[in-house]
């Protein structure tokens, strides 16, 4: 099979360098185009990028040349991880030009044609594209993947949607990784805990029920969500302790096999980055844990433990996920693999 080339907008951040590393040996996808901002543009990606993952930078986008952010330069699909001061307006132009843009940036999220896209959850919100079409006049298009600790608490809560999902209290504990480089000062967090991220409770309750909705999302879930954020002296991977409400009567029996059973679309297609299993429900009493299990499943899957009921409401568990993996570029690889599988629209 011939590879569909692709470009990277904001290549040269973390959730930039994220996608170049994810994409090296893609079976479908080949990363043919890299863009940022002035700063970067006509440097060689190694010079232009202060490389900070720990796998080795790429040998084929080592030499390329960084291009600005201008429609129409580089290939069909774009995958966007730009700075949301940008990308609202820079998405939109690529959109306009004929790009299919996959976006991390929160700008599009909740637009009411914009599929706000988790795989396993909600495939059929791509039946937005045709109205997003229409309406919009783009010959492109976007579709977005949510906030980082969104898709942490949606993938755990999509198994319990069975039981009628009535309500969840959840409080995080997030990585500082979420926060891009150079990100919170050191001197804020080491040896301590910061309990305000700016934005992130209206995000995580607003989109976990556009994500959960019917009608690709424009009628909203009716539960209702309350969030605590708190960022922790975590390098990688967000955690949260997420009490839920149901509305049937369930055992805790009835919820671990909910768990063991999740299988989302990616999982029936067999995509190529689809984590099997999507949600490990793990047993010992002290995981999921950052450091040990964020890079479960490719760091694609979402760890659920501590599985227990609740004395407030129904029931109480810890969730766990990578944040710039499942939180970002590599949601939005999954998000293009099932486009790819499902429409074809990408070639
Ligand atoms: P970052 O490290 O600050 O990278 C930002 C990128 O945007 C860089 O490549 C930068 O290029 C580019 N950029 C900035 N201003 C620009 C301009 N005027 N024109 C063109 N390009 C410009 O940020 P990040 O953490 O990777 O996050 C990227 C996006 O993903 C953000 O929208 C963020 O909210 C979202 N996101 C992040 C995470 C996470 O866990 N980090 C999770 C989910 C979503 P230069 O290097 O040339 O300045």
């Amino acid at each position: 099979m011939t590879k569909i080339d692709v470009g990277v907008l904001g290549a040269t951040g973390m959730v930039g360098q994220q996608f170049v590393s994810r994409l090296e040996n893609h079976p479908w996808f080949n990363v043919a185009w890299l863009a940022a901002s002035e700063r970067s543009e006509g440097k060689q990606y190694a010079d232009a990028s202060a490389w900070r993952l720990p796998t080795p930078m790429p040998d084929a986008v080592r030499h390329l040349t960084v291009d600005a952010c201008i429609p129409g330069r580089g290939p069909k699909v774009v995958f966007s991880a730009l700075d949301a001061g940008v990308a609202g307006e820079a998405e939109e132009a690529f959109a306009r030009a004929g790009h299919i843009v996959l976006s991390n940036a929160r700008n599009h999220r909740m637009d009411p044609l914009i599929p706000l896209l988790v795989p396993e959850i909600n495939s059929d919100h791509l039946s937005l594209l045709a109205e997003q079409r229409r309406v919009k006049g783009w010959s492109g298009a976007i579709v977005t993947n949510p906030n980082c600790s969104t898709v942490v608490l949606v993938m755990a809560l999509a198994p319990l949607q069975r039981f009628g999902l009535k309500s969840a209290v959840i409080s995080t504990m997030q990585a500082v990784s979420g926060a891009g480089y150079p990100g919170v000062p050191s001197y804020d967090i080491l040896g301590n805990l910061v309990p305000y991220i700016g934005g992130e409770e209206e995000k995580i309750e607003t989109e976990t029920l556009k994500i959960l909705g019917s009608d690709g999302g424009r009628t909203r879930h009716t539960m209702v969500v309350s969030a605590h954020t708190n960022r922790v002296p975590v390098i990688d991977g967000h955690t949260m302790t997420v009490s839920v409400q149901v509305e049937a009567k369930a055992e805790l029996d009835d919820v671990r096999a909910a768990f063991q059973g999740f299988v989302g679309r990616p999982q029936e297609l067999k995509l190529p980055t689809a984590p099997i299993p999507a949600i490990l429900l793990r047993d010992e009493p002290n995981r999921p844990q950052p450091r040990l299990d964020s890079d479960f499943g490719g760091g694609m899957a979402v760890s659920v433990g501590r599985l227990r009921t609740c004395p407030v409401l129904s029931f109480r568990f810890v969730a766990l996920g990578h944040n710039t993996v499942r939180g970002a570029a590599g949601a939005s690889i999954l998000n293009a693999e099932l486009m790819h599988a499902e429409l074809q629209c990408l070639s």
